[in-house]
């Protein structure tokens, strides 16, 4: 099992920058979303009129299902400025990879619960750290795209951009390194050090 947790709503206030399309993820069985929470969230950013369009949907992580789903509502979502997720960690990073030029941020926290953690035939994957990183990451997880699970820039190892512990990885900092480039967001990269809370890892 594996909880999402909505972040705080100051957070998410300061994420949303001019008009936003939201995705929501109601998941799989073994995922718990904050329903309730999230609506009367989104209630208030459809009231403040930034909101070009919902698409409330599950199995986000499946991308060719998503693709599907996200395409039917194309024209709101190029109206908008960035995507707002709400899901698991794995769901951000499926639609920040499918929208790699556009801000794709997340809603959510992701926090393991004891049990079956549910499968992805994904490359990306999710450690449900319980303090989501990817709104300062580009959208790629630097716990599970980095070999050390950095979440404070590059180790300085990586050669002709691979992983220094595993060749045969590209190195995830590297790839953070090019997403926000590509977004114009490397001013992300000067946020000060990020310190992981243990203390949310594995606690609901
Ligand atoms: S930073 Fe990575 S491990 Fe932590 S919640 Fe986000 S996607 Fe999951
Ligand atoms: S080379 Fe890159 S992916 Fe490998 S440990 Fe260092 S920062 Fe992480």
């Amino acid at each position: 099992m594996l909880i999402t947790k909505l972040k705080a709503k100051e957070d998410i206030e300061a994420l949303v920058t001019g008009k936003v399309f939201i995705v929501n993820c109601h998941g799989c069985k073994e995922v718990s979303f904050p329903e309730a929470e999230a609506k009367a969230l989104q209630k208030e950013l459809c009231d403040s009129g930034k909101v070009t369009g919902i698409l409330t949907t599950d199995y986000i992580c499946n991308p060719e299902n998503m693709k599907l789903r996200l395409e039917k509502h194309r024209k709101e979502i190029d109206a908008a400025d960035m995507v707002l997720v709400f899901s698991c960690g794995v769901g951000v990073q499926s639609v920040a990879e499918y929208f790699e030029d556009k801000k794709v941020c997340a809603g959510c926290d992701t926090i393991a619960l004891p049990g079956f953690q549910g499968v992805t035939p994904l490359e990306y994957k999710c450690d449900q750290c319980g303090e989501c990183y990817l709104n300062i990451t580009g959208g790629i997880c630097p716990l599970t795209a980095c070999s050390k699970s950095l979440v404070n820039g590059q180790c300085g190892g990586a050669k002709d951009g691979k992983c220094e512990v595993d060749p045969n990885m590209e190195c995830g900092w590297e790839r953070i390194y090019q997403r926000l480039k590509m977004l114009g967001r490397l001013d992300l990269l000067k946020v000060p050090v990020q310190l992981r809370n243990y203390a949310t890892d594995k606690e609901v």
